[in-house]
C-alpha cells in the first residue's frame, strides 16, 4: 500500500519505519529542511548545538529495542543516569545523539521517501488521498492512506483547510489538546563553561528550565548554550521582543556557566510539552484510510511520542496485513 506520512518527527519517522518495515511504500512529507521536527539540532558559528529534545530515556521496551539498533549504528550514545548531588531526579539512562539528537529520525527514514520543504497545505479524499504542497513547487503526492503526525492546532488548521471534519468526538478530542511553550536561547560562549558532565543543570536560576553547554555534552567542538525559559515566563514574554525577555535570562546563565555570551538567537517552540492530551495513543479511521499520531496523542515527551508513531503504524498494519 503507499502510504503518505505528515510531519517527520519522532512519531512520524517511528511510524514510517514500521510500515516500511512491514514492505509499504513511504512517502514522509516535511515542511522543514530535514527530519526529526522538534530533536533540532543547529549549526551556529561553528557550534552544534541541540535547541528543541535534549535527550530521551527508554522506559517502554519497544523503544528500548529500537534504540539498540541506533546504540550498534553509532547515531545515539548514553549520556547520563545521575546528576552529582540531584538525587530527586529520576536515575533512567538519558540517551543524545551522538553529533545531534536528530539521529534517530535520520535512521528511521533512510528507506524513505522524503518530500522535504514541502508545507501541506491541504488533503482531499477522493479514491486515494492527495496531499497538495502550498507553494514551492506545488507539488501533489498521492497515498492510499494518510497519516498525520504534526501538532494538533497545525492539524486542525490542515483539516479546516482541507474542509474534512472527522465527527464530534475526534474533533473535540483535537481540540482539547494543549501545549505548552518554550522560549529558547542558543548562544556562543568566548570560553569553556565551568560545567561538568552532563553539561546540562535543571532549574538553575529563576525563569530558567535547562541550561547547557553543548560542548560539555559532547556534540560541539565549541562551548555553545542551550536555554529553555519555563512555560510561566515563555507565555508572559511571547509577543516582547527578545531584546527586552532576553538579558537578564543570559546575565544569570553566565554566572551558572563563568562564561559570557558573545552572541545568540531564540527561538520559539509553540509546542513543548502536551498537558492535555487527545485520550488514546492514536487515532485510526480505517473506513476512510486515515490515521493520526503524535505527542498529543502518545503524550509528553520522545518516548512517547515513538511509541504514538509505533501504534499508529501497528493499527493500519492490523487492517493491511
Ligand atoms: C524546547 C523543548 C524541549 C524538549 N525537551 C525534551 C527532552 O529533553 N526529552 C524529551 O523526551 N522530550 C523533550 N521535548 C518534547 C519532544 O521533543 C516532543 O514530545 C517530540 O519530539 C514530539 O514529536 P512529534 O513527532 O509528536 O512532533 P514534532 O517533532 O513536532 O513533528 C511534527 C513535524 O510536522 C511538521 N509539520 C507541521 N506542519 C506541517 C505541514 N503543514 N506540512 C508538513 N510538515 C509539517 C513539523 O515541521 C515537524 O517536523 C522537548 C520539546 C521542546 C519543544
Amino acid at each position: 500500500m503507499k502510504i503518505a506520512i505528515l510531519g517527520a518527527g519522532i512519531s512520524g519517522c517511528v511510524c514510517a519505519s514500521q510500515l516500511v518495515r512491514a514492505g509499504h511504500e513511504v512517502t514522509v512529507i516535511e515542511k522543514g529542511r530535514g527530519v526529526g521536527g522538534r530533536m533540532a539540532t543547529r549549526r551556529m558559528e561553528g557550534a552544534r548545538i541541540d535547541h528543541g529534545a535534549q535527550f530521551f530515556t527508554t522506559r517502554d521496551q519497544r523503544l528500548n529495542k529500537l534504540n539498540q539498533i541506533w546504540l550498534q549504528e553509532g547515531q545515539v550514545v548514553p549520556w547520563y543516569d545521575q546528576v552529582p548531588g540531584r538525587t530527586d531526579l529520576p536515575t533512567d539512562m538519558r540517551y543524545r545523539g551522538r553529533i545531534g539528537i536528530t539521529g534517530p529520525a535520520k535512521s528511521l527514514t533512510k528507506s524513505c521517501d522524503l518530500a522535504l520543504n514541502f508545507f501541506a497545505d491541504r488533503v482531499v479524499r477522493e479514491q486515494k488521498w492527495k496531499i497538495y504542497e502550498r507553494d514551492g513547487e506545488n507539488r501533489v503526492i498521492h497515498a492510499d492512506h494518510l497519516v498525520i503526525t504534526i501538532p494538533s492546532v497545525q492539524m486542525l488548521e490542515l483539516l479546516n483547510r482541507s474542509s474534512l471534519d472527522l465527527g464530534k468526538e475526534a474533533m473535540s478530542g483535537l481540540g482539547k489538546i494543549r501545549h505548552t511553550r518554550c522560549l529558547a536561547l542558543l548562544g556562543i560562549l568566548d570560553r569553556p563553561s565551568r560545567l561538568l558532565h552532563p553539561g546540562a543543570v535543571t532549574h538553575p536560576a529563576n525563569h530558567i528550565d535547562w541550561l547547557s553547554d553543548n560542548q560539555v555534552k559532547g556534540i560541539s567542538d565549541r562551548p555553545a548554550l542551550t536555554l529553555h525559559a519555563s512555560a510561566e515566563f515563555s507565555d508572559h514574554n511571547w509577543e516582547t521582543p527578545v531584546e527586552e525577555w532576553a538579558p537578564n535570562l543570559i546575565a544569570s546563565a553566565q554566572e551558572v556557566l563563568g562564561a559570557e555570551v558573545v552572541s545568540y538567537v531564540s527561538h520559539r517552540w509553540g509546542f513543548a510539552k502536551p498537558v492535555q492530551t487527545f485520550g488514546a495513543t492514536h487515532y485510526h479511521q480505517p473506513e476512510i484510510g486515515l490515521t493520526l499520531a503524535g505527542d498529543g496523542f502518545g503524550g509528553e515527551r520522545v518516548e512517547r511520542a515513538a511509541i504514538s508513531g509505533m501504534e499508529a503504524a501497528a493499527a493500519i498494519n492490523k487492517e493491511n496485513p
